[in-house]
């Protein structure tokens, strides 16, 4: 059987939720395809005299709610399919989380760290040129896979050099000292823990005390680990790329997170045993946190997950054949398009205090972000109530859907 891509999963949730919430057809047609696609190729004259061309994307997936907005993703290999994926998660994100923004992605197909750091710049800086519209109340790129704070300096000094204007609000992800937001680091972990605070209401389980694994241990893995660790959690095992560590007793996170720091990876950490990175889905615990990559639970191991809560971390860490296999077994499983929206959240916030060139301390910022992720968890539980739907995945894309539906319908495309 073909596998389907990441996109037609997308199409597959899509169509499933609009027919579970009886959404107007003609707005799940609208849907089906972006509303716009760019496609560019980037020429690059290399340091060494030698030449090479990027293919690059910007997907305006749509923008019934606001503004076009997100992320620039630079890796090898990267596809259009991908990046209208992702531009379809963002709108249902956006939407379900209550930001006032449409959904974009974009990027290039390319390798950062085979690029020298005056490569990879001239790289970013010819993708801002093709952009087209750009700017805050067209198309706010952010950040993502393969860009970090410089990328997006970057980004906002040379549209900025273009349009001859100071304007902050132009580019997400910026540092602070260019107008970025406070806050917006730890957002999605911060995010996927209040989640799950939520979920674990719910479901009867006490924070306090609850065991947990987490697979990832990067911006968002070690935030939800340190969380979860402040709040009286017992996190047993913590997986990345190399390897995994294990401690039934629970690992000492502050002790893990600094040794992280000087290592860059989890394996050879003395506060625990060695465990292997298939394992770390089949030990005992309330709660697990894909928080790595897509399809890491998959047909090959969903029947051994033994967690009562797992929370989407990643974009599309559970496939369509493993969520069945977890809802048979009575998993509650935390959506990516609201566990994972606190930077999508931040990135608004961002905008916000750019337009109007005054910046928000620590305190609001994480205030207004709490309140967002528990009015996003709150509108997927009630929508998943009110229509029965199979999953709080489903419940939360009926709850996106049905605003964009109002949006649509006032604006007179349906
Ligand atoms: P990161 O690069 O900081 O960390 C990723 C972690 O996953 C690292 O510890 C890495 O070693 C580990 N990893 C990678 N491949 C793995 C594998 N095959 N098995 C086990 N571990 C693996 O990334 P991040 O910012 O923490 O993002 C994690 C996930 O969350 C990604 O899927 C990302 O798309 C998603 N996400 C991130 C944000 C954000 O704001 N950073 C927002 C939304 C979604």
């Amino acid at each position: 059987m073909k596998t389907m891509s990441v996109f037609e999963t997308g199409l597959q949730t899509l169509n499933q939720a609009g027919e579970a919430g009886e959404i107007n057809p003609r707005v799940i047609a609208i849907l089906q395809a972006p509303k716009r696609i760019q496609i560019f190729r980037i020429p690059l004259k290399r340091d060494d005299g030698s030449f090479q061309i990027h293919d690059a994307y910007r997907v305006h997936y749509n923008n019934a709610l606001g503004p076009y907005s997100d992320g620039t993703r630079v890796r090898p290999g990267l596809t259009l399919d991908e990046v209208k994926a992702l531009g379809l998660f963002m709108t249902i994100k956006h939407c379900a989380t209550n930001i006032p923004r449409g959904g974009a992605k974009g990027g290039i197909a390319a390798d950062p760290g085979d690029l020298t750091p005056g490569e990879y710049e001239r790289l970013i800086r010819a993708f801002v040129r093709c952009l087209s519209p750009k700017g805050p109340w067209m198309d706010v790129p952010g950040a993502d896979i393969g860009t970090g704070e410089q990328a997006m300096s970057w980004m906002l000094d040379e549209y900025e050099q273009i349009t001859g204007q100071s304007c902050p609000a132009a580019v997400n992800d910026k540092p602070p000292i260019l107008g970025g937001s406070l806050g917006g680091e730890e957002a999605t972990g911060r995010g996927c823990f209040l989640t799950l605070l939520d979920a674990a209401a719910e479901r009867g389980l006490q924070i306090k005390g609850a065991t947990a694994v987490i697979q990832g241990f990067g911006q968002v893995g070690s935030v939800v680990a340190r969380c979860l660790h402040e709040a009286g959690s017992k996190v047993l095992a913590v997986s990345d790329i190399k390897g995994g560590v294990v401690n039934e007793s629970g690992l000492d996170i502050p002790r893990l997170l600094e040794y992280v720091k000087k290592t860059g990876f989890v394996v050879g950490f003395a506060g625990g045993e060695a465990l292997d990175q298939q394992d770390i889905f089949s030990l005992e615990c309330d709660i697990a946190v894909p928080a790595a990559v897509q399809n890491v639970i998959n047909q090959h191991n969903a029947g051994g997950v033994k967690a009562k809560i797992v929370v989407e971390a990643a974009n599309g860490p559970i496939t369509a054949d493993a969520e069945q296999v977890l809802q048979e077994k009575g998993v509650w499983i935390v959506p990516d398009v609201i566990a994972n929206a606190g930077g999508a959240t931040v990135c608004h916030f961002e905008m916000s205090q750019g337009l109007y060139n005054h910046y928000w301390d620590l305190d609001t910022v994480t205030r207004e972000l709490d309140k967002k992720m528990h009015q996003a968890y709150l509108d997927a539980a009630a929508t998943k109530r009110r229509y029965q739907a199979p999953s709080l995945r489903i419940g939360a894309w009926i709850s996106a859907l049905k605003k964009l539906e109002k949006a649509m319908t006032l604006r007179g495309w349906v």
